[in-house]
């Protein structure tokens, strides 16, 4: 079996990983200015997508302009969060180079899409496929490939359960069980399917994630003690996980929320699959404990002026509502702009974070509004990581995505794995 790497090598950003010039196991794009997508020239007889993220199905539709489309091989929820991904890549990008793809390959998805379920094979480019839940957001798969002979599985990215020794029950807030590990929004992964390759994320190497019920009790603490104040909370949010992540915490801790951005058509999307949510029950209770914003009639600029709690898009403050929100609140000291994701290099939520101000719309803006961060991650640390990859002694490891692939390896030889870090472009064959 050979495995080619077309991105995501050294790198986070436009994963997408070729075997045997047949089977393309996702094919993102990086979100940088310009857009970044993945190396070569590539014809693939099917196409399989790990989760809907933009950095791992961003340039599907790219695949989909020839003669011969490929089928598209997805979760139910990633065949949406996929079509939701392209339609704001048109409209952010379309018609320019920036975009690769056309509304006619947008509605090509639908002619070759294929869901399937976890833990239900099925065949792609003559291989046999499985998914399993890689516990990161709904729809999120490890992908295992097997080919009679060689068994690989493609991790995509995961999130492990990160309990360090805690009570598991202990955690209770407002008389509610609280979880004290793990994302409320999906379980973490437990499947560890038999394989002799593995090609393993590693974007928190070397990163140990605070305790998630830490992070949640002080998370919940600043929103109570801002609105208590008299102040407003902006809660920067990613639309794919991480909007819905909060707002089952809020509805948890019974702290009411306006939701505005992407995120809402995201909620809406998932609610058509329960199946893929670690308690739907909670879900349709946050969803009831939400208040959506559809900025119409100067809506947003009057729920700055409250005392409230709002969960918006972009989770690193370069567009959607919340240039809105920011510039709004930012000259109050009472208020608080709470940042929940990883703030890449760059962007107006990193330059915040670190200087105090940021260029928000256009505009450099100094901001008196109390700015902070937390650790709601989505992916496993390096504790995570070394657990997960404990119950692959025998097998040969590809470490990707992450800005230290080749440390980690070489910790990892130092551990006895055989482990390397295949460099963009690189052909890496498995007997
Ligand atoms: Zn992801």
């Amino acid at each position: 079996m050979q495995v080619e790497f077309l991105g995501g090598a050294g790198e986070i950003g436009r994963s997408a990983v070729l075997i045997d010039d047949s089977l393309l196991l996702d094919y993102g794009m990086a979100s940088e200015s310009p857009p970044q997508y993945p190396v070569g020239d590539v014809d693939p007889d099917a196409v399989v997508v790990s989760h809907g993220h933009l950095d791992h199905v961003g340039a599907v539709p790219a695949l989909l302009s020839g003669t011969e489309q490929p089928p598209v091989h997805w979760t139910p929820p990633t065949r949406e969060l996929a079509l939701t991904l392209a339609e704001d890549t048109l409209k952010l990008h379309g018609g320019s180079p920036r975009c690769p793809f056309t509304e006619n390959d947008v509605r090509r998805i639908g002619e070759v899409s294929a869901t399937h379920g976890y833990r239900e094979p099925f065949e792609a480019a003559g291989y046999e496929v499985t998914f399993y839940d890689a516990g990161h957001i709904p729809g999120s798969a490890h992908v295992l490939v097997e080919d009679g002979e060689t068994r690989l599985l493609y991790t995509g990215d995961f999130h492990t359960d990160e309990r360090r020794g805690g009570d598991a029950a202990s955690g209770r807030a407002n008389g509610r069980e609280a979880p004290v590990s793990g994302q409320r929004l999906v379980p973490a992964t437990t499947d560890r399917p038999d394989a002799d390759a593995v090609i393993c994320e590693s974007t928190y190497s070397d990163v140990s994630h605070e305790d998630r019920g830490d992070v949640e009790a002080s998370f919940v603490e600043t929103l109570r003690t801002t609105v208590w104040q008299g102040g407003t909370v902006v809660v920067p949010a990613f639309a794919i996980g991480r909007t819905q992540e909060i707002m089952l915490v809020c509805a948890a801790h019974d702290i009411d929320c306006y939701v505005d951005g992407m995120g809402q058509r995201v909620i809406e999307q998932l609610r058509h699959h329960p199946a893929f949510l670690r308690d739907a029950d909670a879900f349709r209770g946050a969803v009831s404990n939400a208040r959506f914003v559809d900025g119409r009639d100067g809506q947003r600029r009057r729920i700055a002026d409250q005392n409230a709690v709002v969960v918006t898009t972009s989770g690193m403050l370069s567009g959607g509502p919340a240039m809105t929100y920011v510039p709004a609140i930012a000259d109050q000291p009472v208020n608080t702009i709470a940042m929940t994701g990883y703030q890449v290099e760059g962007t107006p939520g990193r330059d915040l974070l670190e200087t105090g101000s940021a260029e928000i719309d256009g505009r450099v803006m100094p901001v008196s509004a109390q700015v902070e961060a937390y650790d709601f991650s989505a992916h496993a640390d390096r504790e995570g990581l070394l657990s997960f990859l404990d119950a692959y002694r025998d097998s040969r490891l590809l470490i990707n995505h992450g800005d230290r692939c080749e440390s980690f390896a070489r910790e990892l030889r130092a551990e006895g794995h055989d482990a390397s870090a295949p460099t963009l472009g690189e052909t890496v064959t498995l007997s």
